[in-house]
């Protein structure tokens, strides 16, 4: 293989541009030429692809965002859209690809395949953690970040004036980043998508509470929880305690955003790495994930059937952490 195309598609997420380095640099070492396909599929189908060069990477890797951009393209799951984008793959000679991306990147590179025989790897890129196949995703760990800082800043005003705060964090199907920034931030309470919300005890705790004299009652809820988002969970919160001072705080798009922490550049690093050197081996239709610090590949039709686990011990322990 010596021709290769990346991409990022989907969310973005801080750390793509040190994986679209890590994959740049380990092809061009390996005398292969490597193409930057911008915006995703949808790129990919308007021929949006340029030859890159080393230097292209240079400076990067401190930079959230991603330089290759990235989008959701409604085009790509018609069969008409899947037909350009291979013609623009075979116009430009690309023999394999490297796509940075979620769980719907990577169901769109298996029916693809199934079609058109392009070997692609994938990393996972997205802030949501909500992959198996890999302990960790590109991103996950600077938006834990960003929202512990923000949900910190939180707390001290909420101490101030013995207010209740209610801090949505992104999480539409996925409660990773609001379980992780909601322990290290000492959370009241954390409602997340995969448990189910019981809003009478979340109102008894907090109850039990103000009761014991405690002054800030910070929850920490995932956008996407079944019982609803902060502002659903504020009028509950009213509905029972009338004389609450309850405030919200949605974190929305900062979260996606900043510099990418060491970990997630570490990460991605070795993901890019990884993934070129598996498509050099003749792996394909798998995603480089890092399980137990090793490299491991998952074919992606496991890695999108399966939703990572969130460990039972953490929401005991959250429970008995905040009273
Ligand atoms: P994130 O988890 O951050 O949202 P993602 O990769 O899951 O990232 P999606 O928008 O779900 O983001 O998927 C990216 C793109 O993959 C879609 O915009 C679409 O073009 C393509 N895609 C997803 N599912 C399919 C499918 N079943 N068939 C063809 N293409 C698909």
């Amino acid at each position: 293989m010596n021709k290769i195309g990346v991409m990022t598609s989907g969310g973005d997420s801080p750390g793509m541009n040190a994986a679209i380095r890590a994959v740049v640099r380990t092809a061009i070492f390996n005398k292969m030429e490597v193409f930057g396909i911008r915006r995703g599929y949808q790129g990919m189908i308007e021929g949006d692809i340029f030859k890159m060069e080393t230097t292209d990477v240079s400076n990067i890797i401190q930079r959230g965002g991603t330089i290759l951009k990235t989008a959701r393209s409604k085009e790509f799951m018609t069969l008409e859209g899947r037909a350009k984008a291979y013609a623009q793959l075979m116009q430009n000679g690309i023999e394999g690809l490297v796509l940075i991306g979620g769980d719907g990147t990577f169901r769109g590179a298996n029916v693809f395949f199934e079609q058109y025989p392009i070997p692609a790897v994938g990393l996972p890129g997205t802030i949501d953690k909500d992959l198996a196949g890999t302990d960790f995703t590109i991103g996950f760990d600077t938006a834990v970040n960003t929202a512990v800082e923000a949900i910190d800043k939180i707390r001290d005003t909420a101490d101030a004036h013995n207010r209740m705060f209610v801090v949505e964090v992104m999480g539409r199907d996925a409660g990773y980043i609001a379980l992780n920034s909601g322990i290290a931030c000492g959370a009241e309470d954390i409602l997340i998508p995969e448990l189910r919300t019981d809003i009478h005890l979340v109102i008894q705790k907090i109850k039990e509470d103000v009761r014991r004299k405690k002054n800030v009652h910070l929850l920490v809820v995932a956008e996407g929880d079944d019982f609803g988002g902060a502002e659903d969970v504020k009028k509950a919160l009213l509905q029972d305690l009338p004389e609450a001072d309850v405030r919200v705080c949605i974190l929305g798009h900062i979260q996606r955003g900043g510099a990418p922490s060491f970990a997630d550049r570490v990460l991605a690093s070795r993901l890019g790495f990884a993934a070129v050197n598996a498509l050099r081996a003749g792996k394909h239709q798998v995603m480089v994930g890092q399980i137990n610090n090793e490299m491991v590949l998952t074919p992606f039709a496991e890695v999108v059937k399966q939703k990572a686990i969130i460990p039972a011990d953490l929401q005991a322990m959250t429970y008995v952490l905040s009273t």
